[in-house]
């Protein structure tokens, strides 16, 4: 077997072979023994090799085109049992609770190990997500943002989503444009609309510049005040049902949590509010959290939780404050392949189920 050994310093990563690496321990240290040169080597190999995951992340997995929304952007739910099918076979998908051992040096995952998690709660993960995860005997890890099953009221993420998914986008452009203008004066100020198209409308790897805006001026750019009257109108002028009966549709219960637990699937803390946690004052990113931790004190250990964090949105506050409340682990929404030697353990990155087959093989590029 061919070893390779894999040094990061900075940003230069240097590969070298077996052979080269003996030569450079030789060097450095002369005196060492061969034996041990070599036994460290090979442990050393397995160690990094050991260390490397793909955690990858899903929201809606659902009956897409026999829904309501058809247009909502999720991966349906014949193509989620055959992308299930290909990565049980491709890789060997671990639990949290070997991903927490391994990144505590305690453990060592196997090759081509993969984390399988999913955000924001949905019904769609009880009533489809978790029958096919058991019947494949593989765990995944659930995100839960507080709020969801404590006052059955939307998330702002979501009311986005049903609002896009409902409304013409350009239609929906300019009827947001033309109540920014509305709200703007004396009791609200923030910059003109022109100001914020060219901060906010930037595409990304799903969504166009228009999409893009309008999900950034209703999840974080305007006052929070603004854009819950803004996507609460909206809502009402689009999506077709009341924010109260889509949510009581939408979201997971307290039982129904405790089912998933029970059946052996990981629960995790995914913030309240699902607010941009760094772009938060101190005090409002710190309350969220500890809200969060409050009503998820049922389904985690207090002491050792995983933080998920909402549009992978945080900063060294953030970072600091969840290390201190006992987050051992941390998942943001960065795009590669994790490694818990080398990464910060609070800041892992993920890849989308959309980088996998059947949907794509973007992995294999990203690395
Ligand atoms: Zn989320």
């Amino acid at each position: 077997m061919l070893w390779r050994f894999f040094f990061k310093c900075d940003r230069i990563s240097v590969v070298l072979d077996f052979e080269d690496f003996c030569f450079l321990l030789m060097a450095i240290q002369p005196r060492c023994c061969v034996d041990g040169l070599l036994k460290s080597c090979v442990e050393r190999g397995r160690y990094i090799e050991m260390g490397k995951i793909y955690i990858v992340m899903y929201h809606y997995v659902r009956e897409l085109t026999h829904s309501r929304y058809p247009r909502i952007k999720g991966m349906d739910i014949r193509l989620f049992r055959r992308q299930i099918d290909y990565l049980t076979q491709n890789f060997s998908v671990v639990t949290m609770e070997q991903v927490m051992e391994a990144a505590s040096g305690g453990g060592r995952l196997p090759e081509r190990s993969m984390l399988l998690t999913f955000d924001d709660a949905y019904m769609d993960h009880y009533t489809y997500v978790l029958p096919i995860l058991e019947e494949y005997g593989i765990q995944g890890s659930f995100f839960i943002p507080g709020k969801t099953f404590t006052t059955h009221q939307l998330l702002d993420v979501n009311k986005v989503h049903f609002i896009l998914a409902s409304a013409d986008e350009n239609r929906l452009l300019e009827d947001i444009l033309e109540r920014m203008d509305h709200y703007r004066g004396a009791e609200f100020d923030y910059p003109s609309n022109k100001e914020l198209f060219r901060e906010y409308a930037v595409p990304n790897r799903f969504d166009n510049e228009k999409v893009i805006f309008v999900k950034r001026m209703l999840q974080t750019a305007l006052p929070e005040r603004v854009r819950n009257r803004i996507s609460s109108d909206l809502f009402e002028k689009y999506v077709g049902v009341t924010e109260e009966q889509l949510a009581y549709e939408l979201y997971m219960t307290f039982d129904q949590l405790m089912t998933m637990k029970r059946h052996g699937m990981y629960i995790g803390v995914h913030g309240y509010d699902h607010y941009w946690l760094g772009e938060l004052e101190q005090q409002q990113m710190q309350e969220d959290i500890l809200k969060g931790l409050e009503v998820m004190a049922p389904f985690i250990d207090r002491k050792r939780w995983v933080m998920n964090y909402p549009y992978g949105s945080y900063n060294e506050e953030v970072l600091k404050y969840v290390r201190k409340e006992g987050a051992c682990l941390g998942l943001t929404t960065k795009v590669g392949s994790a490694d818990l030697r080398m990464d910060e353990r609070l800041e892992l990155p993920r890849f989308d189920c959309n980088d996998f087959p059947p949907k794509s093989e973007h992995y294999l590029e990203i690395g």
